[in-house]
Formats: structure tokens, C-alpha cells, sequence
């Protein structure tokens, strides 16, 4: 039975992946109808049947009656491997056949009614094994509306720089103009999967800046997105400054890194500790809602 919903349901495969620590991944995968126009910083879904086995440290799960039979998908941002490994520049669509994506694998120990985790599938698959993919790109955070010359600065947690690798890929490969700085903020350097590749891209685009911060390493200052601006560090670091008239913020990952505000008879509620957004109204910029653009982007992944 198993075997005829993986046929009915799986249309992609999961081609390449790279074990960049436990429990964080960089993979490849591959539709069956080939590759489709999407724009950099969009999303897709991931999906596996319910039936597949976990990898060792999930806790038991009670299905409901019925859900045996159920494809788990969730929302899963494209990144971008951005060079070319075998030509040593920027990749070209021509050279692309896989969609890349970044995932951190979240395990739960304690019994779970609803949802099963979709991660605890993804990380027991293997180079070959078979995915259900889309069916399509989607999503308003990406880089419409941009000027060549405005300034853009990515914040993400984690693997919230999985949309920012493959919009700083977007930005390099046009020439763009402006200033653009990528800040990743991680628990261990360990975690910072494209440090490498970002640095080489830094060293190439006087225009390009990277900035990684690792929140439990001895040897550095426990820094945080909101840090870099609260501090002045973006200026002290990148040469940046953060001008609402020619400025774009991107915000992606961790909720709580964002902020966004909740709206009540017309008021907004910043949550607690602040998030970037709320630093940021302060200074003059604005949410981009797709009702009313504005130049702070967001795209939280819990
Ligand atoms: C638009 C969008 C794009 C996304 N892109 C990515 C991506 O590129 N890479 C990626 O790793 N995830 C991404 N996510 C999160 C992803 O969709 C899943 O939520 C995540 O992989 C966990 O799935 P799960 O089924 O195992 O657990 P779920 O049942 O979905 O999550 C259970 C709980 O785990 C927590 N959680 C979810 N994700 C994380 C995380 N990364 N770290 C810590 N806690 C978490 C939340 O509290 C959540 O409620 C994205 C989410 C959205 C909305």
C-alpha cells in the first residue's frame, strides 16, 4: 500500500546532500518535470507520507485514525549553492538542475497527537531517495520593487539565510549597485554552512559584505541580529547605514529576531524582547505587507 502512495504522491528527487553537522542538512533535490522560473527568496513545499520512519530520537507519535495514509508537507525556502564549484563563478539558470534547500531538523522527545514532524522523516532519507516536491514557487518576500542602487541588508537565524543565499546570488548576478550586506546569526560557527562561500563572494564584490555572529562560542561576543543595530555595528562592520530612503531590510528565521507586531483598534503591540522590526520603525522604515509595500521584509519560519 505504502509503495502506490509513494508513487501517487512523490514527484521529486532528492539527488545530493551534504551533512554539514548533525541534524542540519544542505540538499538537493530534483522534479521529475524539471526546473520551473520561480524568483530568489520564494518558497515550495516539501512532503513525505506519514508511513515513513523517523530517524532514532524522535519521540512516539499517536495517529489519529486515517492519518496512516497522510503526505506531511511543510514550507521550505529555496536556497542557493550561488557558485559554481566546477567553474569557480557565480552559478548561471543554465548550469542549475536542482532546487537547493537548508534544513534544520527539529525533534520532539515527548508524545505528539497532532501534527507529526515532517523533519524526523527528511533526515532518515538518502542520495536516490524519492520526495513529493510543490507543486509551485510562492511567496512575496523576495526582491520586487528594488532600485540597482538601494542598499540591502539580510538578517537571519540559522537556516532562515536559506532565501538570502539565493537573493544575494540574484543581486551579485545582476551587478547590482547598491550596498549589500548578509548578517547570519547561529548558536556554534559549526552551524554557519555557507560562511565559506559567502567569504570568497565578499572578497570578490567590494559591494558585498558578510557578517556571521555565533551566540555560544567562548572566543567571540555573544552578539544578535538586533545587536548589530542597537550598536552601530552594521556601520562599524559594512559601512552601512541604515537610510529608510534607500534601504532595504530582509528579515528571515526565528520569530522572536523579526518581531513582527500584532495590531489591535489600530495600535501596534511590539512583542517582548524587541525584534528587528520594532528597532527599525523607530528609525523610519516600514512592513512590507502585500495590501502596502514597504522596506522591512519578512518571512518568519514558526
Ligand atoms: C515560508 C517558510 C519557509 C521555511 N523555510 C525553511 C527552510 O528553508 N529551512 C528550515 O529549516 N525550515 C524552514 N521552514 C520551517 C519548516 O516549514 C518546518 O516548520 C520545519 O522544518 C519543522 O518541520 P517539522 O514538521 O519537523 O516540525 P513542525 O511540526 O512544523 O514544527 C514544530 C515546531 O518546531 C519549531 N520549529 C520549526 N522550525 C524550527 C527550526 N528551524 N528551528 C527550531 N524550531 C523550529 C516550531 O516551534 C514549530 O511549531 C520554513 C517555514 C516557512 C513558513
Amino acid at each position: 500500500m505504502t509503495t502506490l502512495l509513494a508513487d501517487k504522491y512523490y514527484n521529486a528527487t532528492l539527488t545530493e546532500l551534504f551533512e554539514v553537522e548533525k541534524g542540519l542538512w544542505i540538499f538537493r533535490v530534483k522534479p521529475d518535470k524539471g526546473m520551473s522560473d520561480y524568483k530568489p527568496g520564494q518558497y515550495t513545499t516539501l512532503g513525505l507520507g506519514i508511513w515513513e520512519p523517523c530517524v532514532e530520537g524522535n519521540g512516539p507519535e499517536v495517529l489519529k485514525p486515517g492519518q496512516e495514509k497522510q503526505l506531511l508537507r511543510r514550507a521550505y525556502s529555496v536556497s542557493h549553492p550561488m557558485v559554481n564549484a566546477k567553474t569557480g563563478n557565480l552559478y548561471t539558470n543554465a548550469e542549475l538542475d536542482f532546487y537547493e534547500f537548508y534544513v534544520a531538523l527539529v525533534l520532539h522527545s515527548a508524545p505528539v497527537t497532532t501534527p507529526p514532524r515532517l523533519t524526523p522523516r527528511l533526515f532518515a532519507l538518502k542520495a536516490g531517495s524519492r520526495l513529493a516536491y510543490g507543486p509551485k514557487m510562492t511567496g512575496h518576500y523576495n526582491l520586487d520593487g528594488l532600485k540597482p542602487e538601494s542598499d540591502v541588508v539580510f538578517f537571519a537565524t540559522g537556516t532562515g539565510e536559506a532565501p538570502h543565499n539565493a537573493m544575494v546570488w540574484q543581486l551579485l548576478s545582476e551587478g547590482h549597485k547598491g550596498k549589500i550586506v548578509s548578517s547570519v546569526c547561529t548558536r556554534h560557527r559549526a552551524d554557519q554552512a555557507y560562511r565559506a562561500v559567502h567569504e570568497k563572494l565578499e572578497k570578490r564584490y567590494p559591494n558585498y559584505h558578510v557578517i556571521y555572529m555565533a551566540t555560544r562560542e567562548e572566543d567571540e561576543p555573544k552578539l544578535y541580529c538586533q545587536d548589530l543595530i542597537r550598536q552601530n555595528l552594521l556601520e562599524k562592520k559594512a559601512g552601512i547605514q541604515l537610510d529608510p530612503s534607500n534601504t532595504h531590510v530582509y528579515l528571515c528565521g526565528n520569530p522572536s529576531m523579526i518581531g513582527r507586531p500584532e495590531e489591535k483598534e489600530g495600535v501596534k503591540i511590539y512583542p517582548k524582547p524587541e525584534g528587528i522590526i520594532e528597532i527599525l520603525e523607530k528609525k523610519g522604515f516600514s512592513m512590507s505587507l502585500p495590501t502596502k509595500p514597504g522596506n522591512i521584509h519578512f518571512e518568519a519560519y514558526w
